[in-house]
C-alpha cells in the first residue's frame, strides 16, 4: 500500500480505492503488516492480540493511523516475521516462512475484529497473500458474534503470484488437513492461498475485464483456470483507476514544470530535463520512448532486446527504469552500451523519477504477455505520453489504436507478441509522431481520457453488496 510498501499496482490500488470509497461516505480501515519499509511507531498503538499460527506463542501488535475522515489504516506489527528488507523475499527468492507470515497476518486481522467487536460490512482481501482470509472466516468463526456471515469480496491482481506450500503447513496453521483436498486448497499435492480467496469468498473480483475473460482459460489461468471457470457467476473485471492527486501533469510535484492538454510547453521543458538526467543527447526532435516496469518475463521486455538491431536503426530515445530479471536488465544495458547517447537504463526503484519519465517522453513502452490491469500506460496518457502496448488484459481495456483519419485512438495496440508485432506498432507511433498536426490530436485524446476512481469504486460498491446478499 503506497506510500509505505510498494511493488506495483497493487500498491497504487490499495492506496487509491479505499480513499474513493471513503470519498463516497464509507468508513474503511485498511490492514497491512509493519513491514520493514515502513518506519515504527507506524501510528498510535491500540493493542495486541494473540495469533495462533504454528507451535510459538505469537501476537500481533496494532498501530493505527489517521488518513482522513472514514478512513484509517492500521499497521499490523510482528517484527520476527515483517521486520525484513523485502516484502515477500529478498534477492535470493521467497522468503521460506512466507505461508506463516501471511497465515499470520490474516488471522491477525480477523483476531482483531473479533476481539473489538467491530464487524466489516465486508472483508476486501488481495491476491495470495490474503487468501486465507476468507478460508479462515469458513474455518473458525462462522458462528462467531461478531464476525459472523461478514463476506469477503477477492481480488485477483496478478494470477501469476499464488502462494504454494506444503499441505503440511495446515497442521500447524490449526486448519484441517480436509482442506488439501482438490475441491479446497489442493494444488498438485502442496496447497495454495490464491485458490483459496478463489473458492472461499463469495465475490472474485480482477482488475479489467478482459482479464476477467482471460483467467477462465488455459493460455492466462497458470493452471487455475478451472478453479476460476467455477466462479464465472461471482466473477467481475472492475478497471483500476488512477488517483490524480498523485499523478496529474498540472501540479506533478516531482517534474521540471507543469503542463496540460492546451499548453505542452512544461513537457518540453520535462523531456529536457529528462534528457539531461540521463546524459542523452538534447535533441527534442527524436521521439523519446519510456520504460517504467517491473522487469520479469510478464512484461515482454525480452521482445525489445531481441529487436535490438532494429530498434538502434530507428530514430528514437529510449530510458528505462526498472528491477527485475538479470537477463532482462542485461539485455536493455546492453542498449546503453551500444549507443550511450540514445539509450540510458536505471536499475532502480525511484517513484520520482517514474513521474519524470511520465512527463519528460513522448511515448511509453509495455509490450505485456499479460497485464492483468497495468497502471502505467493509464497515468502515461494523462501526461500526454503516448502508450505503445500489447492488447491484453487493462492494456487492451484502455488504449485505442490511434486511426489518424478519424482523428481517434490514444496509443497504439499490437496483437501478438513476438518482434514483428512490437516493430508494427513503434513503426506506426513513429509514422504518426513524423506529422505534428495529427501527433498533437492523439495527444489531446490521451490527455483527456479519464480514468479516476469515482466509477470504479461505485462498480466495488455494487460488488460489496452482492457479497453481501450471496453469504
Ligand atoms: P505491476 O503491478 O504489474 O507492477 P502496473 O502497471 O499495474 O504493473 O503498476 C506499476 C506501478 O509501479 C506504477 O505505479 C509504476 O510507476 C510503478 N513502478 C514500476 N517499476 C518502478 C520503478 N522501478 N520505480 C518506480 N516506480 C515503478
Amino acid at each position: 500500500m503506497a506510500p509505505w510498501a510498494k511493488t506495483g499496482g497493487l500498491a497504487d490500488v490499495s492506496a487509491a480505492l479505499p480513499k474513493a470509497l471513503a470519498a463516497r461516505g464509507h468508513e474503511v480501515t485498511c490492514f497491512l503488516p509493519r513491514y520493514g519499509s515502513i518506519a515504527f511507531p507506524p501510528g498510535r498503538f491500540i493493542g495486541s492480540v494473540h495469533v495462533p499460527v504454528d507451535a510459538l506463542h505469537r501476537s500481533a501488535g496494532f498501530y493505527e493511523r489517521e488518513l482522513g475522515p472514514n478512513l484509517r489504516v492500521i499497521f499490523v506489527e510482528h517484527p520476527p516475521f515483517f521486520d525484513r528488507p523485502g516484502f515477500y523475499g529478498d534477492p535470493g527468492g521467497d522468503y521460506g516462512d512466507n505461508a506463516f507470515r501471511f497465515a499470520f497476518f490474516c488471522r491477525a486481522v480477523i483476531e482483531f475484529c473479533r476481539s473489538r467487536g467491530y464487524r466489516p460490512d465486508a472483508f476486501h482481501a488481495h491476491d495470495w497473500q490474503t487468501g486465507l482470509l476468507p478460508v479462515y472466516l469458513k474455518a473458525f468463526y462462522p458462528d462467531d458474534p461478531t464476525l459472523y456471515r461478514v463476506p469477503t469480496v477477492f481480488t485477483v491482481h496478478n494470477l501469476a503470484y499464488q502462494g504454494h506450500f506444503s499441505a503440511a503447513t495446515l497442521g500447524p496453521l490449526g486448519l484441517p488437513d480436509s482442506l488439501a483436498s482438490e475441491d479446497a486448497l489442493d494444488w498438485k499435492g502442496n496447497i495454495c492461498y490464491m485458490k483459496g480467496g478463489l473458492l472461499f469468498s463469495e465475490v472474485v473480483t480482477t482488475v479489467s475485464p478482459t482479464y476477467a475473460r482471460e483467467i477462465q482459460t488455459a493460455e492466462f489461468g497458470h493452471g487455475l483456470e478451472s478453479v476460476v471457470r467455477s466462479r464465472a457467476d461471482d466473477l467481475v473485471g472492475i478497471l483500476n483507476g488512477v488517483d490524480y492527486e498523485e499523478w496529474d501533469p498540472r501540479h506533478d510535484r516531482h517534474i521540471a514544470a507543469p503542463f496540460d492538454e492546451t499548453d505542452h510547453t512544461g513537457k518540453a521543458a520535462c523531456k529536457r530535463a529528462l534528457l539531461a538526467e540521463f546524459g542523452l543527447a538534447a535533441e527534442p526532435e527524436a521521439p523519446l520512448i519510456g520504460i517504467i516496469s517491473r522487469l520479469v518475463h510478464q512484461k515482454g521486455f525480452d521482445l525489445v532486446t531481441e529487436a535490438m538491431e532494429a530498434l538502434l536503426a530507428r530514430p528514437i530515445r529510449m530510458v528505462a527504469l526498472g528491477t527485475g530479471e538479470p537477463d532482462v536488465e542485461a539485455g536493455l544495458r546492453e542498449f546503453m552500451r551500444r549507443d550511450p547517447r540514445r539509450f540510458g537504463v536505471r536499475f532502480q526503484y525511484d517513484s520520482g523519477l517514474a513521474h519524470r519519465i511520465e512527463a519528460g517522453c513522448d511515448m511509453i513502452l509495455m509490450p505485456s504477455r499479460f497485464e492483468p490491469c497495468g497502471l502505467t500506460q493509464m497515468y502515461s496518457m494523462r501526461y500526454g505520453t503516448i502508450p505503445i502496448v500489447r492488447a491484453t488484459g487493462g492494456l487492451a481495456d484502455t488504449v485505442e489504436h490511434f486511426d489518424p483519419k478519424r482523428r481517434k485512438g490514444t496509443g497504439f495496440v499490437f496483437e501478438h507478441a513476438d518482434t514483428t508485432g512490437l516493430l508494427w506498432a513503434i513503426d506506426e507511433a513513429l509514422s504518426a509522431w513524423a506529422k505534428p498536426g495529427p501527433w498533437t490530436v492523439l495527444m489531446q485524446n490521451a490527455m483527456s481520457r479519464d480514468f479516476s476512481w469515482a466509477l470504479s469504486a461505485e462498480r466495488y460498491e455494487a460488488v460489496y453488496s452482492h457479497a453481501q446478499n450471496s453469504i
